[in-house]
Formats: C-alpha cells, sequence, structure tokens
C-alpha cells in the first residue's frame, strides 16, 4: 500500500497530475481498445460471509451458540451454491483498492472502473476470520494452513481426526473456484480479510503473551504471506469487536487502545491497511468524532453493513456498506438476494 503510493507520488510529479490511477494511469480510449475492457457505470456489490460450517450437525448440537451460527453463518454447501450462482449471473470479483485513488494531501477520487464486457463488480469481504476458541465445537475449520504453499483448511472432523482441506472456508473454496474460472476475478483478485486480534487471526493465538504466542506469530506469518500474493487484503475489525461498538458507546480513549492494540498485535503481522470493516457493522456516522479518530489513525475507507447500498465518497474518506451473506438474510431477504444477486438456493 505505503510503496504503492509512494511510487504513485513520483508517477503524478511526473506526469504533473494531482492524482495516479494505480490502475488506469493510461488514457481510458487506450484501456478499451488494447485491454478489451469497457467502463463500468452500474451498480458495485459487496458481500461478505463469516466462517464457513463445515458440519451442520455439529453447530446445530453447540446449544450455546447454535441461534448464532444459525443467523451469522452459511455452510460450506451454501457458500459453494452461492459462488457458483454470483459466477453464472456475470459478477467478477474486483480488487476494492482499484475503486479510489488518494492524492498527497490525503483527498480521494473515486476511480473509473473497468471491466470486460458483461461482467458485474464484486467485492467479498470475510469477517472474524479468527477461528474463536468459542467456535472449536461448531463444525468450523481450526485455521489456515499452507500444504506445498497452498493455503488450505485445517479441520478435526467429528471423528477427532485432523485432516487438511481444500473446502474447509472460504479462502480455499474461491482461490479454487478462480483457478477453474478465472473470468470470476478481474486480475486475480479475491477479497478483503477482516480481522479482529483479541483472539488471534487465522486461527493461530497471535495475541499470547508467553512463548507459544512466538510460535503462533512465527507460524501465521507464512500464511499471511501466500494470502497476500493470491489476491487477498487484509482490514481492520476492530481489535476487540467488543459490545462497545455496537451500542455506539466506545469513548475516545476506548477507541485509541482499540487501535493501538490492533496496530501493535495485528498491523505488525499482516502489514498497514487503510481499511477499516466496521464491527457490527458500526463505522459511525458522518461527522462523529470517532471516525475522525479512525482517519487520524489511517483508516480511511470504511465498509459497515446493509442491504441500502449505501456508497459514499466524502473529501478524504469513503464509505461503503456491504450485504452479510448469512442464514438471517437467506431466510428473511431471499427476494431481495434473488433479484440483487441472483441468488436463489434451489
Ligand atoms: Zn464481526
Amino acid at each position: 500500500m505505503r510503496k504503492i503510493f509512494l511510487s504513485g507520488l513520483l508517477f503524478a510529479v511526473i506526469l504533473g497530475s494531482g492524482y495516479f490511477f494505480a490502475q488506469n494511469f493510461f488514457s481510458p480510449k487506450v484501456a478499451e481498445a488494447e485491454s478489451g475492457l469497457v467502463k463500468y457505470n452500474g451498480k458495485i456489490q459487496h458481500i461478505f460471509v463469516h466462517s464457513l460450517i463445515i458440519y451442520p450437525e455439529k453447530a446445530q448440537s453447540d446449544t450455546d451458540n447454535a441461534t448464532g451460527y444459525r443467523d451469522n453463518m452459511i455452510t460450506v454447501k451454501q457458500f459453494e451454491t452461492i459462488i457458483q450462482e454470483l459466477y453464472d449471473n456475470n459478477f467478477i470479483l474486483i480488487n476494492s483498492q482499484s475503486l479510489y485513488s488518494f492524492n498527497a494531501n490525503g483527498k480521494i477520487k473515486q476511480n473509473t472502473l473497468y471491466l470486460p464486457k458483461g461482467k458485474r463488480p464484486l467485492i467479498l469481504s470475510l469477517d472474524d476470520l479468527s477461528y474463536y476458541p468459542y467456535m472449536k465445537n461448531g463444525g468450523f475449520a481450526n485455521k489456515l494452513v499452507l500444504d506445498n504453499g497452498i493455503v488450505k483448511t485445517e479441520v478435526i472432523t467429528p471423528e477427532g481426526k485432523k485432516t487438511i482441506t481444500n473446502d474447509g472456508d472460504a479462502v480455499p473454496i474461491v482461490d479454487e473456484f478462480v483457478k477453474e474460472h478465472p473470468d470470476f476475478s478481474q486480475d486475480g483478485a479475491k477479497g478483503i480479510i477482516a480481522l479482529t486480534g483479541f483472539q488471534g487471526i487465522l486461527g493461530y493465538r497471535t495475541q499470547l503473551k508467553n512463548a507459544q504466542g512466538d510460535v503462533e506469530r512465527a507460524s501465521v506469518l507464512p500464511v499471511v504471506d501466500a494470502l497476500k500474493k493470491t489476491g487477498w487484503i487484509f482490514a481492520s475489525h476492530s481489535f476487540t469487536h467488543n459490545q462497545v461498538f455496537l451500542r455506539e458507546t466506545i469513548s475516545t480513549a476506548e477507541l485509541a487502545k482499540d487501535i493501538s492494540k490492533w496496530k501493535a498485535q495485528v498491523e505488525s503481522l499482516v502489514g498497514p491497511t487503510n481499511i477499516f470493516v466496521g464491527p457490527f457493522g458500526e463505522v459511525f456516522k458522518e461527522g462523529d468524532s470517532r471516525r475522525q479518530q479512525l482517519i487520524d489513525a489511517g483508516f480511511n475507507v470504511f465498509y459497515g453493513v446493509g442491504l441500502d447500498g449505501y456508497f459514499k465518497f466524502f473529501s478524504d474518506h469513503f464509505v461503503m456498506n456491504r450485504i452479510d451473506i448469512d442464514g438471517y438474510r437467506l431466510t428473511h431477504n431471499p427476494k431481495t438476494l434473488f433479484r440483487m444477486f441472483g441468488i436463489s438456493m434451489k
């Protein structure tokens, strides 16, 4: 990010232009003629999922959490069906960072999007990819691991056997799908991985202060690196995901502490990011000093939650709502999901 920005500055100076367009610094006509891409003016969709349920019967039998799993998650089977439907309906995964450019003064500008003819842009994000300890008996994967350099899922079967699979969560499923259908992704883009830090990341207990913490932190780095090389980008999902975000009562001091913990314990592993994926969809209202606090800390792209299609560029930041693809939406808004995405779940 920082590197791109710096080289962008150089280009901007050389070209004498205020903005550097990482994707489209050549003229639009050249872009269309030489690349076969066309200017896209329609709606840009953004969906997100949580970790996928591999064993639904385990999720249902985990009585403490079964309701949460039912409302907030979907199964591997459902996700595989949805991905196929999105592809069949001409969606293409795009890099969310191609939507905007920042100039040297931190002013943001919306970029023109160029897509293969007939394609509809889709941003995918994955929230809470931590494999929280409470999910241990819920029928989810255990962690993301590398298998011959490829990111896969470590899964404990109901019989207690540890296996490595390529369909235990969204990351390997999307990777595999794009491998089979390269036209489902623009330039290899996959999605945004939104991480908290209070229970570590990606199934590694990187928050631990002891020697085990050192092992976990060292072990996750190659996985992070492999994800970055395969089209995934990282975002902050707050460090704590505390209920004070949901209630919107978080104080300036608490937010400052949350930000500094995320930077110390998560940014130190995944690298800097300007993306803040609001916990519980909380991105604070326009003019709220806490949004400004996040901007001052380097987060100037905000993703909330909502069916309303909220998409707004401010002078120095950008806010977009995302649609949760989960049990709640599939049950309560099937017609909306069909109309917007062709998701029918038949
Ligand atoms: Zn979350």
